[in-house]
């Protein structure tokens, strides 16, 4: 199996900086696959480890723009992803011309952006609405954007932190839909990925890797799924 890019995304996890070392200190720096971790902002600067991802950033540099993180500092930082778009910040109100706006400072800052799309309330919904829905947040999100720079991760809504997943052959299809249409070179599938399910995700051919949630908060399950 090629190398994946496996992205861990602490989400507001853990609440103390020592706990927060300490999973980082625990998870695997060799690992079978490429390794990010997406810890909180606020921790970015403290924590050791090879690859580090924000979980957002502001589209501006510096300035009046109270409580945001600066794309510019997270450069500074040496941070080299960051996760734009996710489904919990869509839902409070982030939109698709923020997005792009987000995604477009990144790259003018060679960092880069994981653009999540989903839609989903129910695993009953078609296949071709939630290519519509993909379709519309990608034009939007990536408009005037070098998309071969980006990493997109699809993630079904109802999948987040649910225990319930898409199959693999959905997230294959959804991979091979997303690079042909608009030129992305790598589509991670994110929703309730365990040690358990992990690996039929990554054998998929066009699934390049997996956005983690839940479990990469435990350091032996996810040292397990880095290195399928
Ligand atoms: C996520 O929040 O991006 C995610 C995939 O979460 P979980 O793995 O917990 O479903």
């Amino acid at each position: 199996m090629p190398k994946k890019l496996i992205i861990a995304n602490w989400k507001l996890n853990p609440t103390t900086i020592k706990d927060a070392k300490k999973l980082a200190s625990l998870i695997s720096v060799k690992a079978k696959n490429k390794v990010v971790l997406c810890p909180p902002a606020v921790y970015l600067s403290q924590i050791n480890y090879p690859n580090l991802g924000a979980q957002d950033c502001f589209w501006q540099d510096k300035g009046a723009y109270t409580g945001q993180v600066s794309p510019l500092q997270l450069k500074d930082l040496k941070i080299k992803y960051c996760i734009i778009g996710h489904s919990e910040l869509r839902a409070i109100g982030e939109n698709d011309s923020m997005i792009n706006f987000k995604l477009r400072t990144l790259l003018q800052h060679k960092i880069i952006p994981v653009l999540c799309v989903g839609f989903g309330t129910t695993v009953e919904q078609e296949d071709m609405e939630v290519v519509d829905v993909l379709r519309a947040q990608l034009e939007a999100g990536l408009k005037d954007v070098d998309a071969s720079k980006i990493v997109v991760a699809y993630e079904p809504v109802w999948a987040i932190g649910t225990g319930k997943t898409a199959t693999p052959e959905h997230a294959e299809k959804i991979g091979i839909f997303i690079k042909a249409k608009y030129g992305i070179k790598t589509v991670l599938y994110g929703g309730s990925v365990n040690a358990s399910n992990a690996r039929e995700f990554l054998q998929q051919r066009n699934v390049g890797g997996l956005l983690v949630g839940g479990a990469s908060l435990i350091a032996k399950e996810f040292n397990q799924i880095i290195n399928i």
